[in-house]
């Protein structure tokens, strides 16, 4: 958490005159929305009206979030999105450890004079004014509501504020499945319920919601995933053609690398996907126990994250890339 000197600097930034932005990473997922907009949500009760930019477009099972139509979406609204960052007095970075994962948005935020406060709970977190940075949690979601508890304003948590904070934790854990949560999650769960979030309704919103185009996708990636490392990593891939062929919408292969390592003997799950529009490949990686998918994405694919979960880009095609992972895979000792 901050210290009490930077709580109560940051709150004394936090006031009706000053103007407040919220920013979160490039595809934004549960948690970078719910986070942005919990984080809204609670500022508004406050008399503070904060602006939440993307730097690009989210899925739609995500856009039934109280507010959600009043993100201000970075490569549609340019103009508005520089604007607002130009004149913050505060931007709150969340979900995102280093401005290079928010694509359009992060020159505007380095050059701003705002002061940037991060709460955010991946590994190795670049420089800001504020950090509040803690990779044993699993959901910046959690931590914005530790913030709201350093301010001891858990009264002024509403239904709007739970409902987003509830989503992002809940899909963040993987339906508060993965290693790092916690009793601490499920007692602020358990709050955020008190509050208002209706688990139903939210799995249903968030997680009901599949396309044909997804679920079609989803039995051609199934039906050719391949085990190598003696069983232990799962390889799964999409073409481009593909994603065409079938009618591909923002979101459609979220948590389709999961399937990997539902497979009994698994540790590490890799899905390779070409980008729809730029050449490259967006590669997903996750794993069990101490596997660490971070280090490996940030050694050879140009990319990060956390332990169990990551990310990255590679510049060969499809079949170039799946052949480089499969070799250094090989050499990694677990
Ligand atoms: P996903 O596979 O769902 O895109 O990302 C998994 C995790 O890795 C997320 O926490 C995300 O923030 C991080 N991540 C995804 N892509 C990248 C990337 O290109 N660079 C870095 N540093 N982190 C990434
Ligand atoms: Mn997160």
């Amino acid at each position: 958490m901050f210290t009490a000197k930077e709580i109560s600097e940051i709150n004394n930034l936090l006031i009706p005159k000053n103007n407040v932005v919220i920013v979160t990473h490039q595809n934004p997922d549960g948690d970078a929305i719910g986070s942005s907009l919990g984080l809204k949500h609670y500022l508004k009760t406050k008399g503070i009206e904060a602006i939440v930019i993307t730097p690009n477009d989210f899925p739609k099972f995500l856009k039934w979030m109280p507010e959600a139509k009043k993100i201000v979406i970075g490569e549609y609204k340019r103009k508005v999105a520089g604007e607002a960052i130009y004149n913050a007095d505060v931007i709150f970075c969340l979900d995102f450890n280093s401005p290079s994962r928010i694509g359009i948005l992060g020159d505007w935020v380095t050059k701003s004079r705002a002061k940037k406060i991060l709460i955010d709970h991946h590994q190795m977190p670049e420089q800001f004014d504020y950090v509040y940075s803690d990779t044993t949690v699993p959901a910046t979601c959690q931590m914005v509501y530790h913030f709201i508890q350093a301010n001891q304003d858990e009264k002024l948590v509403n239904v709007d504020i739970a409902q987003c904070l509830y989503t992002g934790i809940m899909t963040d854990t993987g339906g508060f499945r993965f290693r790092s949560t916690s009793a601490t999650t499920h007692r602020i769960v358990a709050d955020l319920i008190e509050k208002g979030a209706d688990p139903a309704i939210i799995t249903s919103n968030t997680w009901d919601t599949n396309t044909i185009s997804r679920l079609h996708l989803l039995s051609l990636v199934l039906g050719r995933i391949e085990l190598v490392k003696d069983g232990k990593v799962a390889i799964l891939w999409l073409k481009r053609s593909e994603l065409k062929e079938f009618g591909f919408d923002k979101g459609d292969t979220e948590g389709f690398v999961n399937y990997g390592l539902s497979l009994a003997g698994t540790k590490m799950a890799v899905f390779f996907m070409e980008d729809l529009y730029e050449d490259f490949i967006k590669i997903s990686f996750r794993s069990k126990d101490n596997v660490d998918t971070n280090q490996f994405a940030r050694k050879y694919f140009n990319g990060g994250g956390h332990i169990n979960a990551s990310g990255g880009k590679y510049f060969k095609t499809i079949e170039d890339t799946i052949e480089d992972f499969k070799e250094k895979v090989e050499e990694e000792d677990f």
